[in-house]
């Protein structure tokens, strides 16, 4: 996380965590080689994933989901403190010298709950609790950082839920009155 502005990639590592369980068509899309891929983006160099890997990221996901849909910091904090990492001074993806959390010998699911949660934390320290959402699209249960500067942000994605909501409003202005 680079304190003062929201570019890290990490800041949005919670959420596709989280939104890696797709409710709508109830599919689980996290797998070894997506896991791998989340995490290395955001500046996890540790080995790469294993099948038990992916069963402890899964099983973080309702504790992240929490801290999106209740805007729990004590969520967040209690996420961070399992995962025992201390802060390290870290260069990935073209960033300057920046802080992440890790430990020599700490696991993926470690590395990736402790700097989500931190991530999430830094988000309400800098911008307020309420850039964390669930998506107000009918049955999406999908949760985002709104990161727009005007915090104008409602839905995972305006072309898609956002669309819904429009269709759907449309709709039913047309319908005939009983
Ligand atoms: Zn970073
Ligand atoms: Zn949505």
């Amino acid at each position: 996380m680079r304190f003062g502005d929201y570019k890290d990639p990490v800041t949005t590592l919670a959420e596709d965590v989280v939104n890696s369980y797709r409710h709508s068509v109830g599919h689980d899309d996290l797998t070894r080689p997506l896991l791998d891929d989340m995490a290395r983006a955001r500046g996890w160099r540790g080995a790469r994933a294993t099948a038990r890997d992916v069963a402890a990221v899964r099983a973080l996901r309702p504790e992240l989901r929490e801290v999106f849909e209740a805007r729990s910091v004590t969520a967040a904090n209690a996420t961070l403190a399992a995962a025992r990492l201390a802060p390290e001074l870290v260069r990935h993806d073209d960033l300057p010298w920046h802080l992440h959390l890790g430990r020599a010998d700490a696991t993926l699911p470690e590395w990736v709950a402790g700097n989500a949660a931190f991530a999430l934390l830094a988000v309400v320290e800098q911008g307020g609790a309420d850039r964390l959402h669930r998506c107000a699209g009918p049955d999406c249960h999908a949760v985002f950082v709104d990161l727009s500067r005007n915090q104008s942000r409602r839905f995972c994605s305006p072309a898609v839920c956002g669309n819904r909501v429009h269709v759907a409003a449309h709709r039913a202005r047309k319908a005939p009155r009983e």
